[in-house]
């Protein structure tokens, strides 16, 4: 049997692996879910599953939780140690699905008892990326893509000498607003923003897709992952999101990878690595599509992605001041408290003052120090955001 571990099993990305586990009883043993207020789903799941583990992010649920689990047999915890601790349990395969930040202590507790990754959670490359890559190479332990662009890349390489790469183009669906007039963009609604035309998936992400923040990670999770200069990675617009992304060779050769947008493709393909194996996704009728459609993506409408190449030039820990400032703003405007447009311009006024103070950015990438700049990056979007409304 396969030990497996769900970080973040209630969310969107957690759910679809919960889905492709259970169909497979046999094969795996389940060691820790865990899970944030969603007490009830987590507790079932466990339950069905037979986890020995279930672990809530909150400490003040896990009362509700041991009393969902009472006579079962499976363990209770809560709070941020213990979902740690999850990490360091013996596991041969281990999905990142926590959004956020907070899936990168976890993630590296995986890494070092040389677990198998299934890197959902694109924050922790884009915050740790070289100490991800050096903690995986130490304790012998492999990272696997999950987004559905570096899951398509990752395909689109196989067989393939990273050297004979000239450029890897991602797409982008171009969110929820790709067609409003830009002035209406100022005006744009938390309801609007929270509504993909292609994919269904947690709001978070969902939001970052409009505001193409979650593009600019993935640009930046693109070069961790993969190892390429910022000048390599190209996005591009395509509102169909049936290609996942594509690998253009020194040859000429582009590599497309196509697929319904199910994020089960990409999560079976890295749990069942480096077979191909039967997943329930619905296949593609070419022509029944008909047509494709690609275009530039406008600066002005996205101004998140000239962020990321900023940050990739910049180098050092401003990527976690990226990620920091842009969850915080995030966070904001799910509270109607920022506008829209607000949230670029918080996060760029955040990496400038980090900019000013360049001793930050260039402290040595340490578990300690990336949590020491996420803190204060959050503290600093606050600030910038009471400055904005106070004037
Ligand atoms: P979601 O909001 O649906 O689920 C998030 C999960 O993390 C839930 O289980 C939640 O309880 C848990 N969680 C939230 N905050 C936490 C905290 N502070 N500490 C511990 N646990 C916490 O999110 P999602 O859409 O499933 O996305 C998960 C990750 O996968 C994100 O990093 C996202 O960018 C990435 N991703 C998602 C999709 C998708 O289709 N949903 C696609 C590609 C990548
Ligand atoms: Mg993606």
């Amino acid at each position: 049997m396969r030990k497996v571990s769900i970080f973040g099993a209630t969310g969107s990305i957690g759910q679809n692996t919960v889905d492709l586990i259970a169909r497979d009883p046999n094969t795996y043993d389940v060691v820790a879910l865990t899970g944030g207020a969603n007490i009830a789903l987590l507790a079932e799941d466990a339950k069905r599953l037979r986890a020995d583990i279930a672990i809530t992010a909150y400490d003040d649920r896990l009362d509700d939780l041991r009393a969902a689990l009472a006579g079962t047999g499976i363990e209770a915890a809560a709070g941020q140690a213990a979902l740690v601790e999850a990490g360091a349990r013996p596991a041969d395969w281990v999905m990142s699905a926590i959004v956020g930040a907070a899936g990168l202590a976890p993630g590296l507790e995986a890494l070092k008892q040389g677990a198998t990754l299934a890197l959902a959670n694109k924050e922790t490359l884009v915050c740790a990326g070289q100490l991800v890559l050096d903690t995986a190479r130490q304790h012998d332990a492999r990272l696997l893509p999950v987004d559905s662009e570096h899951s398509a890349i990752f395909q689109a390489l196989v067989g393939e000498d990273m050297a004979s790469v000239e450029r890897i183009i991602i797409t982008a669906s171009g969110g929820a607003f790709r067609d409003w007039p830009l002035e209406a963009l100022e005006h744009a609604s938390l309801a609007e923003a929270s509504n993909h035309p292609n994919w269904d998936m947690g709001q978070r992400i969902t939001i970052d897709s409009a505001s193409m923040f979650n593009k600019a990670l993935e640009v930046i999770e693109t070069r961790e992952f993969f190892g390429v200069d910022p000048s390599q990675i190209e996005v591009i617009i395509h509102p169909e999101s049936m290609v996942h992304s594509l690998v253009g060779f020194r040859d000429g050769a582009l590599m497309a990878h196509l697929g319904a947008p199910d994020m089960r493709h990409a999560i079976g393909y890295a749990l069942h690595w480096p077979e191909r194996r039967d997943l329930p996704v619905a296949r593609l009728d070419l022509a029944q599509l008909g047509q494709l459609n690609f275009k530039a993506p406008e600066d002005a409408r996205y101004p998140a992605l000239r962020l990321a190449y900023e940050v990739m030039d910049r180098g050092g820990l401003s990527g976690a001041v990226f990620n920091a400032a842009k969850e915080r703003a995030l966070d904001a405007f799910i509270a109607e408290r920022i506008g829209f447009l607000d949230m670029a311009c918080v996060v760029e006024q955040v990496l400038d003052r980090f900019e000013a103070n360049p001793g930050l950015i260039d402290a040595q990438m340490t578990l300690d120090n990336v949590t020491q700049t996420d803190h204060l990056a959050r503290l600093w979007a606050d600030e910038a955001m009471a400055q904005r409304a106070g004037r």
